[in-house]
């Protein structure tokens, strides 16, 4: 008898997504006549496809306002997202450009410099290396971590 209802709430289910006979429903629906509990399954389930329905397709003009503004405002995001990443990819190359030029200028042309601006050798060299190489090497560092960061966490606010 179980095996039964088990058979009517599997064509029960067929009907509601759409793929059965015309047999299949007139068979349905003699059995719903007489069994609550398949009756209970079929009208959930009617329930939960009309719900899907009500949420997948905005009935008013003003819900889909709403999901299209939703939608051009997550596009916006990405797009300032992406600008961003772009921008700091292009403050890491320099840093690693400066970094390479400081190291240069304190390797070969500190006694030069050092001459033209009438400082010792050392006290240059302690400029550089705290004003220029170190910060350039420190943001070299640093950037890579941003850029491969999965996502800015304002992109997820939606
Ligand atoms: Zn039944």
């Amino acid at each position: 008898m179980q095996a039964a209802h088990e058979f009517y709430q599997r064509i029960a289910d067929s009907v509601l997504a759409g793929g059965a006979s015309a047999h299949d429903e007139e068979l349905l629906g003699e059995h719903l006549a007489h069994c609550a509990a398949c009756s209970q399954h079929f009208e959930a389930g009617k329930r939960a496809v009309d719900a899907l329905r009500g949420f997948s397709f905005p009935p008013d003009e003003e819900g889909q306002a709403k999901v299209r503004n939703l939608l051009r405002r997550h596009a916006r995001q990405i797009a300032a997202q992406r600008l961003q990443r772009r921008r700091m990819a292009w403050i890491w190359a320099i840093a690693l450009v400066l970094t390479v030029a400081g190291s240069f200028a304190d390797w070969q042309l500190a006694g030069l410099l050092a001459r033209f601006f009438h400082l010792r050798p050392a006290e240059l060299r302690n400029g550089l290396l705290s004003g220029w190489i170190l910060p350039s090497i420190g943001i070299a560092l640093f950037m890579p971590f941003v850029l491969l960061a999965p996502s800015n966490r304002r992109g997820r606010s939606i």
